[in-house]
């Protein structure tokens, strides 16, 4: 079970985070993956732009591998009832613990002027996205824990409320085991779509090359036996996802011996990721020249998705006390 906000194109960080296990688990699990344009709200888009945005994530999922033919693809506002049960949820969610919640506290400092209410109960939006399947596995990145955590936590809330076991507690999952962070191109923090710090999977060549020569990094080689400072180790850190092993430990051998040239390093990076997107992007866009086909995913995942996630608000009314006359 997962999803993405439709609030503009994937990047690196969401598939090296999310979309990479998106494509292992298809094959062995019964998955729903989503797009969550409800999420999309909180930053007041444009309407003129919701649906370009949604088309273009859709596309991107389908360009990546997601297969719509053995998972479940759905956009999230195409299952209203994923609204009721974070209605319902939101009866036991306190006040106290969303406002402590770290990504609250991150939207409060980014948008200070759209500090809506949408925003503050966003991780039980998520919970109710994820319980409704009654999903175990989650593959998310690392910014995600705190929200999974929130998920296991309302999902046992509810069961001991009404003394049931009804949810599971969702586990965040990685194939690699441990949760990826992908950095952003300017020295600190993650990789976002808003932060002007990534290299997205449309992005054309030129505009990667450009990207990545920009990024930061120390003004020379390292000193012997000096730790990589934080923005060369981010540019490690992308390398190992998008280069094969012989260039990341060449490159870690020049860091080691003092000898490395921060540009030809960067030059490698751009090299690979344009290899590595090359084929995404000639596919996102055949796809988003073929309507018919997305048509057609949509209407049939929005038909599965709201199966499932009608049985589960059938199942929670009765469990709650809503009896039919
Ligand atoms: P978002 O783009 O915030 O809607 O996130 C969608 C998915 O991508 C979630 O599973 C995130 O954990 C994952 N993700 C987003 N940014 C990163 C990143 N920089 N590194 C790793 N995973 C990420």
């Amino acid at each position: 079970m997962s999803g993405i906000r439709s609030t503009g194109n994937l990047h690196l960080g969401n598939y090296f985070g999310a979309i990479k296990n998106f494509l292992k688990m298809q094959k062995e699990n019964n998955c729903y993956f989503f797009i969550a344009d409800y999420h999309a709200l909180t930053t007041h888009p444009k309407p003129g732009n919701l649906h370009g945005n949604i088309k273009q994530v859709l596309a991107e999922y389908l360009a990546c591998g997601i297969d719509p033919e053995i998972a479940t693809v759905f956009i999230q506002s195409d299952v209203p009832e994923v609204s009721e049960l974070y209605l319902l949820l939101n009866m036991n969610a306190y006040v106290g613990e969303l406002e402590r919640t770290t990504s609250f506290k991150e939207k409060i400092r980014k948008q200070p002027d759209n500090i809506n209410a949408a925003l503050l109960t966003y991780p039980v939006l998520m919970a109710a996205d994820i319980i409704i399947h009654k999903a175990n596995k989650v593959p998310v990145g690392k910014d995600q824990e705190q929200h999974l955590e929130m998920t296991r936590r309302f999902a046992r809330r509810f069961n001991m409320m009404y003394d049931v076991n009804y949810f599971p507690e969702p586990d965040a999952y990685n194939f690699g085991k441990q949760l990826v962070k992908i950095p952003g191109l300017d020295g600190t923090g993650k990789m976002g779509k808003s932060e002007g710090n990534g290299v997205f999977l449309a992005d054309t060549p030129q505009e990667i090359k450009k990207k990545v020569m920009r990024a930061v990094t120390d003004t020379g080689p390292a000193k012997p036996g000096q730790e990589p400072s934080e923005p060369v180790k981010n540019l490690f850190t992308i390398m190992n996802v998008v280069s094969d092993q012989d260039t990341v430990k060449f490159f870690k051998e020049k860091h080691a011996s003092c000898e490395i040239r921060y540009g030809d390093m960067k030059k490698q990076i751009a090299e690979d990721i344009i290899k590595f997107t090359e084929p995404i992007r000639s596919r996102i866009n055949d796809i988003l020249a073929d309507e018919k086909y997305l048509s057609r995913v949509v209407s049939e995942g929005a038909e599965k998705a709201r199966a499932s996630a009608s049985k589960t608000v059938r199942e929670v009314r009765e469990i709650i006390g809503y009896r039919s006359f």
